[in-house]
């Protein structure tokens, strides 16, 4: 980096504030060491259960010399009735706490209120999430510059806007009639169950409005994505917010040591040596990895299949299943026997995995995700060809994305979120024969599978290259540091300004 760029970023403070959601906090940690390493630095603020979650992460940023710290803020959900440390999304399993939850995340403007009171100088830069909005007015009372962070990919923010402001979800008859997603840069098919909005749910749909104003008002936008897999999406939402945006990622390919990949989001439940010494003793690829994300729950009928088709693969595998902490748990949610029938190759995560150590070993040959948009570019970074199994809001998008514009997927067969099957379903749609195949078909070393495994590889290259000095993610970066920079001055003149306006004016001598 030219030593007048550094300059200018050298001391600048910023405050990032995620939503306090697994698949928001770690973008946000991994773009505080991006800041850092530019020589800023940055400020994570979240709940005290979300920076325990993260200390080990951020610890293992500052022994690399990286000006990142975490700085703690109440929570205020047992106000609204929350039990005591129910602070992250992925708490929130029964349906009466889900509404309670956002009602409380939005009361967060208090504590952030407090602390920035509390700082001895003002910070340059607030980067708020999208779904962080009531970050707006407390930047706005102290004139910080607010950039927003996205944690969806652009194609998703691109066809949900479109669909809004051409009415298209006002005017389809349910969930399920199916439109193609107008003014798009390549051909979306979908219905509003495949194409939901954030917050589009009984209960928080008013929430989607202090979104939409915090994002019109802010001073840029950040999409964790590159504009190599990403750029006609990202230029098209730019243009029509009329708004800076800069696409930064994908902040997982940047460098970690052991220890931070391990750690990202939350002490592993499991020693990440055990899972590295298993895979090992595989050969390159043959490894298929499985996990829905922090908080997709498979219906439990639907969780027996997968085991069993996973079971009549044949391939091995590392399963993060979150679902079976406990043996019981296990016995109620896997098929009965499974995980000693699959000792051999078979190994189970009973909680939280060391996701990004098990998708950058070598062994690991093909990934079954729910795509979220961390998991989906954790996978493109690593150049893990995927077998996709969405659940809800964006993940659809992502599967299409995946499957239809990059072509490093295949699909499991799910067609809509669970919530919209038929009673009769018992929230099955993909039998055991459905996942066995799909293994199958994923996992191949024909040419077909070769030829994915390629296209991944070659993607994945291209993410490494994006995020590192001469990228576009990297210039993209500079270019935020820069304006950052300015901005931060002309408020301090603003500020400075307005201060001697306010001042008595002197006595006639
Ligand atoms: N993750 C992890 N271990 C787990 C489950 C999830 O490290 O057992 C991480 C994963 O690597 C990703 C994030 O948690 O960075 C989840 O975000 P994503 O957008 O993939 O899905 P969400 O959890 O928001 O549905």
């Amino acid at each position: 980096m030219a030593a007048s760029a550094r300059a200018a970023m050298a001391g600048l403070h910023f405050l990032l504030v995620p939503l306090v959601a697994q698949g928001h906090i770690i973008p946000m940690v991994d773009l505080a060491r991006l800041l850092a390493a530019r020589g800023a630095r940055a400020t994570v603020v979240t709940t005290p259960v979300n920076a325990a979650r993260n200390r080990a992460a951020v610890e293992s940023a500052r022994r690399a010399g990286l000006d990142v710290e975490l700085a703690e803020i109440a929570f205020p959900g047992p106000g609204l009735g929350l039990p005591e440390g129910m602070e992250n999304v992925d708490m929130v399993v029964e349906r009466e706490h889900f509404v309670a939850f956002f009602q409380s995340v939005w009361k967060m403007d208090a504590p952030l209120e407090e602390y920035v009171r509390s700082l001895p100088r003002r910070p340059d830069c607030v980067v708020a999430d999208s779904c962080s909005p009531w970050a707006a007015g407390v930047c706005a009372r102290h004139g910080i510059p607010r950039l927003v962070l996205h944690c969806p990919a652009a194609y998703y923010l691109l066809a949900t806007r479109n669909l809004a402001k051409h009415g298209v979800y006002d005017r389809v008859a349910d969930d399920l009639e199916t439109f193609e997603v107008p003014d798009f840069p390549v051909r979306a098919v979908g219905s509003k169950a495949t194409f939901r909005g954030f917050f589009q749910w009984p209960g928080v749909e008013s929430l989607q409005r202090d979104v939409d104003d915090a994002e019109a008002t802010a001073d840029g936008l950040v999409i964790n994505t590159f504009r190599d897999i990403e750029g006609v999406f990202v230029d098209r939402y730019a243009a029509a917010l009329g708004r800076k945006t800069w696409a930064i990622g994908p902040t997982c390919a940047t460098g970690f040591d052991a220890d931070a990949k391990a750690g990202r989001g939350n002490r592993a439940d499991v020693d990440a040596g055990r899972i590295v010494s298993w895979l090992d003793a595989r050969p390159p690829s043959s490894v298929l990895y499985i996990s829905f994300g922090s908080i997709a729950r498979l219906p439990a009928k639907q969780l027996i299949e997968l085991a069993r088709g996973l079971e009549a693969s044949g391939r091995p595998f590392v399963w993060a299943v979150k679902e079976a902490k406990s043996d019981a748990d296990a016995r109620a949610w896997l098929a009965e026997g499974f995980e000693e029938r699959v000792r051999d190759r078979g190994l189970l995560v009973r909680g939280w995995a060391p996701q990004v150590t098990i998708l950058s070993h070598p062994a690991v040959g093909g990934f079954l995700t729910h795509c979220g948009w961390n998991a989906t570019l954790e996978a493109i970074a690593h150049g893990v060809p995927v077998l996709t199994w969405p659940n809800f809001v964006d993940q659809f998008s992502s599967e299409r994305l995946l499957v239809d514009v990059l072509d490093v997927g295949v699909r499991s067969g799910v067609t809509v979120p669970a919530m919209n099957l038929p009673p009769e379903a018992e929230g099955v749609q993909v039998l055991s024969v459905d996942v066995e195949r799909a293994v199958a078909e994923l996992m191949d070393e024909g040419p077909e599978g070769a030829a994915r495994r390629a296209r991944a590889k070659e993607i994945a290259a291209k993410a490494r290259a994006a995020v590192e000095e001469g990228g576009s993610s990297y210039a993209d970066l500079t270019d935020m540091i820069r304006h950052v920079a300015e901005l931060s001055e002309t408020r301090r003149h603003e500020r400075d300004a307005s201060a001697v306006a306010a001042l008595p004016a002197a006595p006639d001598l």
